[in-house]
Formats: structure tokens, sequence, C-alpha cells
């Protein structure tokens, strides 16, 4: 293994879902649905397939009709209008926009901002690009900014700061407050933000705000998006990034020698589902506030202290109450004993210790697997 990527283990995901096969536990680990997205994309991405013509490569940074149809919803979004050709880049699911973003845009011995608990492609992505990380925690109950550690983690060093909202794992929406922080400290070290929203859509509680749409953001933030968790297709891995040409121009650079281009029908499929009206998305809200409903309130009953998540498929709890060790312990036995698999957060903490009272769920499942899940860890645990 090179030695970028020595520290790194199999990502816990793929660890927990084939775990939770091997006990066949229900799984409410990796977030992934368990129910497929809308007849209307999937007959979309079959009419492309059948159509002929929409089977070779794309164009590089996207299908000219994605790139156009997502520059609308960006411009719904944030207010701001954007060059579909010029900054908007399609890529294989957000993950690689971020990867991109990072290869593009950061040098070695750059500092990179991320704030803890993060999503694990983060740490890997900039390790990759040989930059040093600086972390900022955020801390149950309420994963509140801690505005002076987020003042010192800031340097004439800092190249970028990433901004995931709202966040896996704990659910939190970031407030308007606390993202005109972040973008003020961005203006006063002339540093970049990368933010990945591909939960915005999942919002149960406040207002989501995005990030490029304060005061002067725009010309310096790399906005990420996906399919995935709005559209139920997380398999599909059509994502993008809007970002002013200048910036467009350096992730799109390593997105050509990453991976060139993005399966093509799917992206004609994408076109589609961005089309979808208001009610695709309140709907969707509805759908998930029961879920969410479900989950939280059984979580509860058993006893968890629960972080109600205002964003996100995720909910994260505190195991303590149950006497183990640490989170990885307390996600064996809910493996083995329970038959619930969930996401041990230490993953997600540069200290595991920071994360060894935490749990993560996935309720991206549906209602009767939720239902299922609660009455197991009533009987077991209760
Ligand atoms: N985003 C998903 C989660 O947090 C996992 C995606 C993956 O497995 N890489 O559960």
């Amino acid at each position: 293994v090179a030695k970028r990527l020595e520290q790194f283990k199999t990502t816990i995901f793929t660890e927990i879902s084939i775990l939770a096969l091997k006990h066949k536990a229900i799984n409410l680990g990796q977030g992934f649905p368990n129910f497929d997205g809308p007849d209307f994309v999937k007959n979309a991405a079959i009419e492309a397939i059948k159509d002929g013509g929409k089977n070779q490569y794309a164009r590089g940074f996207g299908v000219p009709q994605l790139n156009a149809a997502i520059a609308e919803s960006f411009k719904k979004e944030s207010g701001i209008t954007v060059n579909p050709d010029t900054e908007v880049t399609v890529t294989s699911g957000c993950t690689e926009a971020i990867a991109a973003t990072m290869l593009g845009l950061v040098n070695p011995g750059d500092e990179v901002i991320l704030f803890e608990p993060f999503y694990d492609s983060y740490l890997a992505t900039v390790s990759m690009t040989g930059a040093t990380i600086k972390t900022v925690t955020l801390r149950a109950p309420h994963f509140a900014v801690p505005e002076d550690e987020l003042r010192a983690a800031f340097s004439s060093k800092t190249r970028a700061i990433l901004v995931n909202t709202p966040h896996n794992p704990t659910g939190k929406v970031f407030s308007r407050k606390e993202l005109e922080l972040v973008a003020s400290l961005c203006k006063e070290h002339d540093a970049l933000a990368f933010a990945d929203e591909v939960y915005n859509k999942l919002v149960f509680k406040g207002e989501h705000v995005s990030l490029a749409s304060l005061d002067g953001m725009y010309e310096r933030t790399v906005t990420m998006n996906s399919l995935g968790k709005t559209f139920s297709l997380t398999g599909w891995k059509i994502g993008w990034a809007v970002a002013p040409p200048h910036l467009t121009w350096g992730l799109r650079l390593a997105h050509s020698y990453l991976t060139f281009a993005t399966a093509t029908p799917f992206q004609w499929a994408a076109v589609e589902a961005l089309r979808a009206p208001d009610s695709f998305y309140t709907d969707l809200i509805k759908d998930y506030s029961l879920k969410r409903d479900i989950l939280v309130e059984g979580l509860k009953s058993v006893g968890f202290e629960v972080y109600e998540p205002e964003g996100t498929y995720f909910v994260m709890v505190d195991h303590t109450p149950f006497g183990f060790e640490n989170d990885v312990a307390f996600c064996k036995y809910l493996i083995e004993e329970v038959g619930i698999a969930a996401i041990p957060p230490s993953v997600f903490y540069r200290n595991p210790e920071d994360g060894k009272n935490l749990i993560r769920f996935a309720f991206c499942k549906d209602e009767q697997t939720l239902r299922d899940a609660v009455e197991k860890l009533k009987s077991k645990l209760k």
C-alpha cells in the first residue's frame, strides 16, 4: 500500500454491511435505502439505454442537458445563475466530486479544515493530496460550531474548509449564523469552501442554507450534490460539483484523469429526476419524517439518549446507559446478539476516544423494517 493510504482500513460501511449479511441482522448501518427510487426516473434510464445513441462515453464533464438541469436546480436552491458549460461538472457520485475537488485544488503543505465527526472519505482524500488536516470537533448534544476553536483552526496556510450540511453522521443542519462565521473566516483568510450538500432535500427542522449563497462566497466555493440520497438511487453514482470557472478548471482536470466521464444513460435519467415537481420533495419529507419518528421514538423508549436529527437520514445516540466499553463493542453486541447493524462513529474522529459513546443508526428503510428493528431492540435491550 502506498504511504498516503497506510493508515486506512476497509471503509466501516463495507465492514458493517458484510457483518450484517453474515449475522442476518437488520442493516441500519450503511446509509442506503432498502427501497428503490421512483419509477419515472428508473424508466428514463431504461429508455435511455434502449434509445440508442446514449450508451457511449458522455461528454467528460457531463451530458449537456444534465449540466443545464443542474444549473437550473442550483439557481432554484441558491439564487445564483451559473453557466452549465463552465461551472457545472458531473462526477461519479459526490464522493468523486470530493476527491476531484481535493486533488484538483489542494497542494501538499496546504491546510484543510474538517468538522469532526466527518464522513470517512474526507480524511482519505485530503491525505491523498498531502495536505495537513485540521479538525474542529462538534460536540453532543447540539453539535454546535465552537467559534473560538474554528477561529483558531484557520491560519495563513488554510487552503480550504469542508462543510457538510445537513451533516452526516450527526443529523445537524448548520445554522445561517454558523455558516456566516465560516464565510467570514474564509474571506478573512482567503480560503476556499467545499460544501457537501447531498442531504439538502432531507431537512426536518430549520432551513438548509447553501454556503455559496452567502455574500461573497460563490467565487470561493465548490458546492457538491448528487442524485443518490434525494432519489433513493445510491447505486447510480451520479454526482456533481458547481463552482466558478477558475475552481471548476482545477477539479475538472482531476475528474478528467480519474474517471473521465460518468455512466451516460444514468445521466439522461438524472435530467428527468431533476425535473420532478415540487410535490416530489414535499412527499419525500413527509415520508422521511415518519421514518425518523419511528426510529427516534423507538430508540428513546429503549433507553438511549437520542440526539434528534434536524436533517439527513441518520440519527446519533449515546449508548452509555447500556454499560459497554465503547462503540465498537456495543456494535458487535448489536449485530451478533440483537440482530441490528449500526455504525460505530469513532471512525469519524481522529481520536477514536471522542466517538466511543456514540452509535449511528440509518432510517432510510421501509416502515416495517424500522418497526421490526425497534421491536428487536425492545426485546433484547430493555
Ligand atoms: N454515505 C453512506 C453512509 O454514510 C455510505 C456510503 C458508502 O458506503 N461509501 O452511510
